[in-house]
């Protein structure tokens, strides 16, 4: 009688303990899903380093954001804004960190959303400038996509130029997906594709989302970063190879005109203003 009461104490226990796993983990989705985070802003920036007069731009400041696209079989976060969560103290003052700025961490918006950085499946990173590599390091449980030629540089001897290295060391040990200039199908079904879109930096990468309802989006990371360089054709004075960008830009205006996606350039705040922020979403 005794050890049927205690075995019957111990499957309640189990039964408890798995329903708890069950309800933290987030719930399956059926289509694809992009969370668009807010990342603060980017302000007091001289134009003249996009090779654009003042008066040639309608807004100067950036907005900077990130990304989660939570598919069927998985999730990939894009991007993890510019301040480390650390420098935020929890009581929602401003954080700034030279030009940039922002009032909230990422991680709660994660998890506002519904995810822990352990639930991610997959990181990919537009490109190692500072900005976009803030959080990196919270993501490296999840499996790397990343350019070789970009890796390359991140852990070459020395980064020089818009980086943070330490913001990002944790990705050396990452389980990476290592691509060579190449496209990638993330889960293997054509909706969320990695687009190689190297010149900014030595492996730039875009991301090409297919959404049920919206349709397709493609996240430009900073192929452009004022809608005027696209509009005027020109090339910040910042590029690792001017070339290789022209080559991506092509690329990616001819995949947008073949998919009709829409185009988010990330530091665009008018393209920002129009979306739902998380835990909202698009699908
Ligand atoms: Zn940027």
């Amino acid at each position: 009688m005794r050890i049927r009461s205690i075995a019957i104490a111990v499957f309640a226990t189990l039964t408890a303990a798995l329903s708890l796993t069950a309800q933290t983990k987030p719930a399956a989705v059926k289509t694809p899903r992009i969370y668009v985070f807010e990342n603060g802003f980017i302000r007091g920036l001289d134009t003249k380093l996009f090779n654009l007069a003042r008066e040639e731009v309608k807004e100067p400041d950036f907005v900077n954001t990130s990304y989660l696209i939570v598919h069927p079989r998985g999730t990939l976060q894009f991007d993890s804004g510019g301040i480390p969560d650390s420098q935020f103290k929890g009581d929602g003052a401003l954080v700034v960190e030279g030009v940039q700025s922002a009032d909230k961490p990422l991680i709660p918006q994660l998890a506002a959303a519904g995810y822990k950085p352990s639930d991610i499946t997959y990181f990919a990173l537009s490109h190692y400038h500072s900005d976009h590599t803030g959080n990196a390091n919270a993501f490296a449980a999840a499996t790397w996509i990343t350019q070789k030629a970009e890796r390359d540089f991140m852990f070459g001897e020395k980064p020089e130029g818009i980086i943070q290295p330490a913001t990002y060391r944790a990705l050396r040990g990452a389980k990476t997906r290592i691509l060579n200039n190449e496209d990638f199908d993330v889960f293997g079904d054509g909706t969320v594709r990695v687009i190689s879109a190297p010149g900014h930096t030595p492996g730039h990468q875009v991301l090409l989302v297919r959404l049920a309802k919206r349709g397709s989006v493609l996240l430009a990371g900073d192929l452009y970063h004022y809608p005027e360089e696209r509009a005027k054709g020109i090339l910040p004075t910042f590029e690792f190879n001017g070339d290789q960008s022209r080559a991506s830009r092509a690329k990616v205006e001819a995949l947008l005109k073949q998919t009709g996606a829409e185009l988010w350039i990330e530091h665009d705040m008018a393209t920002h203003a129009r979306l739902p922020k998380s835990p909202a979403y698009l699908e």
